[in-house]
């Protein structure tokens, strides 16, 4: 039976979340069906049959063109309403977690959240993460229509070719649903965001200041990564919110992320442990980042960071 995957995009940029939904979706039937909002979507179509939608059906919406939670939530019900898909999912991201939500309530019908397996061909049989990535939970959904959101990079966005025929969905969407819409964006400096970055060199307390983060800056950019840092840095006000890694910041999933000065508090940890390796640099080799790492380096971060860019500097001859 068909599961129904809601597109999350912005003006028609494709968040790399919802293919990997898309793979989610595989993984419990072949017949994977894409709903994307708004016509800027519209040249979606061969991404998402790449990735295995074998129908795209579209809402052309004034009211869609730009991210709305009330809007979007009621275009995913009445379009749930329209195909009775055996289930519909997204990406567990905020918006995507909003908007399932707000579908959820106009439908009234429960709702999963942060979902990192489904038992082939059955959305009621789910295992989800709980309390920040701390624990598994194994749940059973009773539902009509399954409401599912996918945990961030819980699955990889492989691609598997489908058909992607495109079908137009009619919804009757009033204008005075664009109540809460993104107004205003702010384009970031760098190409690579932390979420997505191949490579990340945190920082913790151990760093010490605001000034002190150069060196790691340095180290990121000879690697072609990015900047990540712990709570204790974004509370002494040395770094932005946006570069914090946890619970109550980014999940990153690099191929490598180094750990400098960070002592890999539970809360950090479940932001940071998707990553494929870790390298924890710290002077604690007791320190729970140290004994959770694939490799450590049991020094002080001031001398360390450095002395790898260097290093990394005269292997290249540069
Ligand atoms: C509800 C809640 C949500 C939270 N969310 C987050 C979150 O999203 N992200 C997050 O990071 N935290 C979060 N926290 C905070 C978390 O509990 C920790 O307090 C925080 O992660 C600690 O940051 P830290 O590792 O940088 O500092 P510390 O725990 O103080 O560790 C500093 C580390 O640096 C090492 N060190 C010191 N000097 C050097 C040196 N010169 N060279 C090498 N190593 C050195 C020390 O050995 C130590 O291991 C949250 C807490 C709560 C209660």
């Amino acid at each position: 039976m068909t599961v129904l995957v809601v597109i999350e995009h912005d003006r028609g940029t494709i968040s790399p979340a919802s293919l990997e939904a898309l793979a989610a979706a595989r993984s419990i039937d072949s017949d994977v069906h894409a709903l994307t909002l708004g016509a800027a979507a519209d040249g979606a179509v061969a991404t998402l049959a790449a990735h295995g939608a074998a129908v795209v059906h579209q809402v052309h919406d004034d009211v869609l063109a730009d991210f709305g939670p009330e809007a979007w939530g009621e275009a995913v019900a009445q379009a749930a309403r329209a195909l009775q898909p055996q289930g519909v999912l997204t990406c567990g991201t905020d918006r995507g977690n909003e908007v399932m939500a707000q579908a959820a309530a106009r439908l009234d019908l429960p709702m999963v959240a942060n979902c990192i397996s489904f038992a082939p061909g059955d959305m009621s049989s789910i295992t989800r993460v709980r309390w920040g990535g701390s624990l598994l939970e194994q749940c059973s959904l009773d539902a009509s229509t399954k409401l599912v959101t996918v945990s961030p990079h819980a699955f990889e966005a492989t691609e598997a070719a489908a058909a992607g025929a495109v079908s137009v969905l009619s919804l009757s969407l009033d204008p005075s649903l664009a109540r809460t819409v993104v107004a205003e964006r702010v384009e970031r400096a760098a190409g690579v965001t932390l979420a997505t970055a191949p490579l990340v060199v945190g920082g913790g307390r151990g760093v010490g200041s605001a000034e002190a983060f150069a060196p790691l800056e340095e180290l990121a950019a000879a690697l072609g990564g990015v900047v990540g840092c712990s709570r204790a840095v974004t509370n002494n006000g040395w770094r932005n919110h946006t570069d914090q890694v946890g619970q109550t910041g980014t999940r990153i999933a690099p191929d490598l992320y180094m750990a400098c000065g960070i002592s890999g508090a539970i809360q950090h940890w479940v932001g940071a442990m998707a990553s494929k390796k870790i390298l924890a640099i710290n002077t604690d080799p007791e320190a729970n980042m140290v004994t959770k790492a694939d490799y450590a380096v049991i020094g002080d971060l001031h001398k360390v960071v450095p002395a790898i860019t260097a290093e990394i500097r005269r292997r290249r001859g540069s």
